[in-house]
């Protein structure tokens, strides 16, 4: 595997519950990467990959400034060029604590920031929050800062959401600020809360693009830990489990024949899932699903099937 980027799911826990969330964050979540592990898989990572890029998300990762802090210096040690970090921006809420913070991470390493605006993260926290987040940001120097967008279509689009994200924008402006744009895909709470705005494809065929940048099973280059210590190389599919097994086994042991899901995936498709044994009862109404990501995330959730014992 030639890794070039390791992503860390430091919580899952939010303030806020936007109706689009793909990681399924609130309140209520639980769980939080411990700082000792995350120094063990930058570790690990570096010790085997040239990283390009390193990212910490959620959940709001900012409900945790402190370990966000000490997991930063440390990636900033192992020199990774891109310290990234995707925050809604309420710790924004008082603008002197902004400011703190915002010297805080720059002093830990972090250069790129993307901070939510959208007209879903905006209908949980005032616009002022990510505004002040971001003006901490600029004058703590932090060089890359971006609003993070989601849509369903597009920022010239006449759905009601789009529409509102375009006028939050326009009032952004302002601020001199580029923005990072992402398409909302099936998954988390999208599914439900927004489903009549995303576009059914095919569930037919081998997976060919993946939802994660720069990502693909047969030679992922991104990696994505989750509290737990799941490694995931696309959307909930973990190749182990790197509290249990050294990530560096894990990056330089993978191989997508070797694991009959990876395999089934890269050669036929998620819909061949429905003919393994454990798949008997499974009720499959082609129409439930939007697509083949939205097909596979379920079957494997349902079933619990999981990355065999290949490492342990
Ligand atoms: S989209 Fe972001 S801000 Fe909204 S609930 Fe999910 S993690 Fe929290």
């Amino acid at each position: 595997m030639n890794l070039k980027r390791l992503e860390f799911t430091l919580t899952r826990k939010c303030n806020s519950q936007c109706i689009h969330c793909q990681a399924d964050a609130s309140p209520l979540r639980k769980g939080v990467m411990q700082v000792k592990d995350a120094h063990n898989y930058l570790a690990e990572a570096t010790a085997v990959s040239n990283l390009e890029s390193f990212m910490i998300f959620g959940g709001e990762p900012m409900l945790y400034p402190k370990r966000a802090i000490a997991i930063f210096k440390k990636a900033s040690q192992f020199r990774i060029p891109k310290i990234d970090m995707i925050t809604n921006g309420a710790w924004g809420k008082n603008k002197a604590t902004a400011e703190k913070l915002a010297i805080k991470l720059k002093t830990a390493g972090l250069n790129t920031i993307n901070i939510s605006a959208d007209a879903f993260h905006l209908q949980f926290m005032p616009l002022e929050y990510p505004i002040n987040a971001a003006l901490a940001s600029l004058k703590a120097g932090i060089e890359d800062i971006k609003w993070n967008v989601a849509l369903i279509e597009s920022i010239n689009a006449t759905n009601k959401y789009d529409k509102k994200t375009a006028q939050i924008l326009k009032t952004l402006q302002p601020i001199g600020i580029d923005t990072n744009t992402f398409k909302i895909v099936p998954a988390g709470r999208s599914i439900q809360n927004l489903r009549q705005y995303l576009t059914p494809t095919s569930l037919y065929g081998p997976c060919e693009e993946e939802p994660l940048e720069g990502n693909t099973l047969t030679n992922p280059e991104s990696i994505t830990i989750e509290p737990s210590g799941s490694a995931d190389i696309c959307w909930s599919l973990p190749i182990g489990n790197a509290k249990r097994v050294p990530l560096k086994r894990l990056i330089t042991e993978y191989d997508w024949r070797r694991n009959p899901i990876t395999r089934i995936l890269v050669e036929e498709g998620p819909t061949r899932l429905l003919k393994l044994p454990e798949a008997r009862d499974y009720q499959f109404q082609e129409e439930q699903y939007i697509n083949k990501c939205h097909l596979c995330t379920e079957i494997r959730k349902t079933l619990k099937l999981h990355y065999p014992n290949a490492y342990s």
